[in-house]
């Protein structure tokens, strides 16, 4: 199936790691230019070369804090001025900080939802104007199935990311028909933030070790194991192209079954 990209401009937040990483290698491969940003410039470095291996269009890297409204500004208006517009965006975050209610300052709450909420707002603002200008403007956001059912340990992503579904829902409303809103839910993937929270609750003493501590990622998955970012990158790459011109204010699990609801 051709998805169209050739001559589209990307533009994938937080996409020097994991997931991101995973949309961003999807959507390359099949010929956009890409603008994968994040905010340490070597692995951005690292992640374009190792990138480019796949690419058939263009990848270019722009550092950027997504908690800072100002660098979201400027890495947009580059992004936009060096490709000739923004017609897709993939909204990935870095991870909020694991804990239970009891763990948690009030600073870690703000924080959180600068990271998860306002970084979104402010790529929406920001990006608005040029994905109108576009034949197949679109937004994917990458969330979690905390959205849905909360994840012990996890208090923030289960509380602050419902704002972020509400944000995608919003959107797709406010922003159609010129641009299509969607989200994605997943699971528990391969990436460096799964092995963060592994590594903390083997620290917290949740678990004895890290096998207890990853079991409990996949024993209730009817899958039974991780997901590999490209199969979220795929979904994500489908979701994003005109070939899911009828789909807006989605929020499509992907997630091996996990979820009961
Ligand atoms: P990851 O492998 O740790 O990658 C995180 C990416 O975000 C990196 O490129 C990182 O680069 C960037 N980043 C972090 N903070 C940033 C900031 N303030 N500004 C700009 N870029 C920033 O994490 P992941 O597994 O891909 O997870 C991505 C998101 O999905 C997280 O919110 C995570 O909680 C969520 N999620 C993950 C899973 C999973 O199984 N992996 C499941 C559900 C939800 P720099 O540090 O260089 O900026």
């Amino acid at each position: 199936m051709d998805l169209g990209f050739a001559d589209r401009s990307v533009i994938a937040f937080a996409a020097s790691s994991g997931l991101g990483l995973g949309a961003a290698r999807s959507i390359a491969r099949e010929g956009a230019t890409v603008t994968i940003c994040a905010r340490d410039e070597e692995r951005l470095a690292a992640a374009a070369s190792d990138l480019e291996g796949d690419a058939t269009g263009e990848i270019r890297t722009a550092s950027v804090d997504i908690t800072d409204p100002d660098d979201i500004r400027s890495c947009v208006a580059k992004a936009a001025d060096a490709t000739g517009g923004i017609d897709h965006v993939i909204a990935s975050t870095g991870g909020p900080r694991p804990g239970t209610l009891d763990d948690l300052s009030h600073r870690d709450w703000y924080e959180a939802y600068d990271l998860l909420v306002m970084s979104l707002v402010w790529t929406i603002e920001e990006t608005r104007p040029h994905l109108v200008e576009s034949p197949g403007g679109s937004i994917v956001a990458i969330t979690s199935t905390a959205v849905r059912e909360p994840i012990d340990g996890l208090a923030l992503s289960n509380v602050v990311r419902r704002g972020v579904v509400g944000l995608i829902k919003t959107a797709a409303r406010e922003l159609a028909p010129d641009v299509r809103c969607n989200a994605v839910l997943p699971g528990a993937f391969d990436t460096p933030r799964i092995q963060e929270i592994i590594d903390a609750r083997v620290a917290d003493e949740t678990y004895p070790d890290r096998a207890a501590a990853s079991a409990v990622w996949t024993e209730d998955v009817p899958l039974g194991r991780l997901g590999d970012p490209a199969e979220l990158g795929d979904v994500i790459a489908l979701l994003a192209s005109d070939r899911a011109s009828y789909v807006t204010g989605a929020c499509l699990p992907v997630d091996g079954g996990r979820l009961r609801s």
